[in-house]
């Protein structure tokens, strides 16, 4: 079902060829992308990888290299910022710290000469949608965190923007509040079906709040997948490292564990660790010997890391309320059995 919009007229944003470079830094190397009108889009990726500068040239704010931006099929790669049917929402919020919240919501309005009664019903209107319907005459100092994180966002929206573009918006927030809003924003997106595009270098937020994922590294996507293909399916050893947290079988314990050369992930919750290999279910193709180096309880799971008799080691994990059929629980040390279903094993080189 999430899938039908991208039927519905030309992508919100479609990339061409992007590219950019700083002199001899290459921070986007030909990027080519379609985002779907009222998709909930996030860019991932660690540090430099260049998300941040394809936000920018999406807004206006950097001129590419090569290549081009197109919003709802029409090229904007030569238009002005304030042209462009986008409005961006920054990590420090870049409120004015002298106005009121209802002052910083409007003044997006005001620069585009709004009439003063309509302003006043969208800022209101803005403001109630972030629920600070009661704090417009508020000055952002007098705010919390997570409450200047909404008038940001009011500010952004009141403009009624086809995309809207939000870089490392949670960022600021401590982990607590950053899940909240997590689930705010995604509520908010879904209620205005406004097409938002994020970015961010945290995996979990990408993965709990995206309806896509497209992952950076170096200037370049890996893969664009939804959350659960992603986790599944990762189509590059980067993704499979960088998503999630993944066992990584290359080089001879490809050979030796599976029969066939190449590089390969399995999930940690997806192996089974035994004491008996008398224990190791029938259905379960791969197998492999080895001790437990490390065990760390993780509350819901337990956590270990066991190293292979044929050398390299897996992390596994399980969940601590599973079956004794489901695997067991062994010290420090211990010779364990570790068995897994051959479909959980992922190819992870890109098919060229
Ligand atoms: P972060 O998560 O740290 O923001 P990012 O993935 O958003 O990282 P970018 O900020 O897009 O990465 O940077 C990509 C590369 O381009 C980096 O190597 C960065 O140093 C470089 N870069 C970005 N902006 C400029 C600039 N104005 N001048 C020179 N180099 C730049």
């Amino acid at each position: 079902p999430e899938r039908d919009r991208e039927e519905q007229g030309p992508p919100a944003v479609s990339l061409r060829g992007l590219r950019k470079e700083f002199g001899s830094v290459v921070a986007v190397d030909g990027i080519d992308l379609d985002i779907a009108n009222g998709e909930f889009f996030a860019m991932l990726g660690p540090s430099g990888s260049g998300k941040t500068t394809v936000l920018r040239m999406v807004a206006g704010f950097e001129v590419p290299t090569d290549g081009r931006v197109e919003l709802g099929g029409v090229d904007v790669t030569r238009q002005a910022p304030f042209s462009r049917d986008v409005n961006t929402v920054f990590q420090d919020y870049a409120l004015f710290p002298h106005m009121t919240v209802a002052q910083n919501v409007e003044y997006g309005l005001r620069v585009k000469r709004v009439p003063r009664a309509e302003r006043r019903t969208r800022a209101q209107e803005a403001l109630e949608k972030v629920r600070l319907g009661q704090f417009g005459s508020r000055r952002p100092g007098q705010l919390s965190g997570g409450q200047r994180q909404r008038v940001a966002l009011a500010r952004a929206i009141v403009n009624r923007p086809k995309v809207l573009l939000l870089d490392e918006p949670l960022g600021a927030l401590d982990l607590k509040l950053r899940r909240e809003m997590q689930v705010e924003l995604k509520q908010l997106q879904r209620d205005l079906g406004i097409t938002f595009l994020f970015v961010t270098h945290d995996q979990e937020e990408a993965l709990t709040m995206s309806d896509r994922i497209a992952v950076f590294n170096e200037g370049r996507i890996e893969q664009v997948a939804t959350p659960r293909d992603l986790y599944e399916l990762p189509a590059t050893p980067f993704v499979a490292g960088f998503v999630g947290t993944s066992n990584v079988i290359d080089g001879d314990a490809a050979t030796k564990l599976l029969g066939e050369p190449g590089t390969f992930s399995v999930r940690p919750e997806k192996i089974q660790l035994h004491l008996d290999a008398a224990h190791v279910p029938t259905h379960h193709a791969v197998t492999a010997a080895g001790v437990v180096r490390e065990v760390v309880y993780l509350g819901s799971a337990t956590q270990s890391i066991v190293d292979l008799d044929h050398g390299g080691s897996l992390i596994v994990l399980r969940q601590n309320q599973q079956s004794s059929e489901e695997g067991d629980v062994a010290g420090r040390g211990a010779h364990v059995h570790l068995s897994w279903s051959r479909e959980h094993t992922v190819s992870v080189v890109p098919a060229s």
